[in-house]
């Protein structure tokens, strides 16, 4: 009697441990699923230490200068030059200030690739002190403002419609290796949906030919 109950006892014990793994099985593949499906969203801050290079963080080739003075660590700006290097599709920038020349250059490169670039900037600081409008302009990127003594203040950007770069980073020097910044890095579909309906907004609202 004793031998069977516990035969007995081992059986319900291997049958609960197989249940017991079937059931852990079943949820990691559920917990895998669903965090395949959770958006991707960062937050990076400002001021970086150094200048990211963008060289060594966007081209193929890297960074091919001797004893380059940027940094070759990754950084917030590092990010920022990646997600914008990567774009495939379009580019919807809304940037109150614009005096960034390595930026600049990632949105020329974007659209000289065939990526179309669209941006918004305050009609103020077109004409700023190394503002990067007229480059834009000159080779062909269409860059359009408020047109009012109110500012157009915002700074984000949408990427490929999919992702949303938004926060309170002016593209300028001083933003980068001086102030407080922030940037939000989001796949939210919503906000990339809400921000991008807002670009287009704009976009219609500064058209040159309906003023
Ligand atoms: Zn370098």
């Amino acid at each position: 009697m004793k031998v069977h109950d516990a035969l007995r006892f081992a059986g319900y014990t291997i049958a609960l441990g197989a249940f017991t793994e079937i059931i852990y099985t079943i949820y990691k593949k559920i917990a895998k699923k669903s965090n395949a499906k959770k958006d991707m969203t960062e937050v990076i801050f400002f001021p970086d230490s150094k200048v990211a290079c963008v060289d060594y963080f966007t081209k193929v080739n890297g960074c091919v200068t001797r004893e380059c003075r940027f940094s070759h660590k990754e950084n917030s700006l590092s990010k920022l030059f990646m997600k914008l290097s990567r774009s495939i599709k379009s580019m919807d920038v809304c940037v109150f200030v614009m005096t960034c020349t390595d930026l600049t250059d990632l949105l020329i490169q974007a659209h000289r690739r065939g990526v179309c670039v669209r941006v918004i900037t305050d009609c103020e600081q077109v004409d700023a002190t190394g503002s990067q409008v007229w480059r834009l302009r000159s080779e062909g990127i269409a860059v359009r403002t408020d047109g009012s003594s109110f500012f157009m203040h915002h700074k984000f950007v949408v990427i490929d419609e999919k992702t949303l770069i938004n926060g309170s980073f002016n593209w300028t020097r001083q933003a980068i290796t001086g102030n407080q910044e922030n940037l939000l890095i989001s796949d939210n579909p919503m906000l990339v949906k809400e921000y991008h309906k807002q670009f287009e907004h704009l976009w219609t609202l500064y058209d040159p030919r309906s003023t």
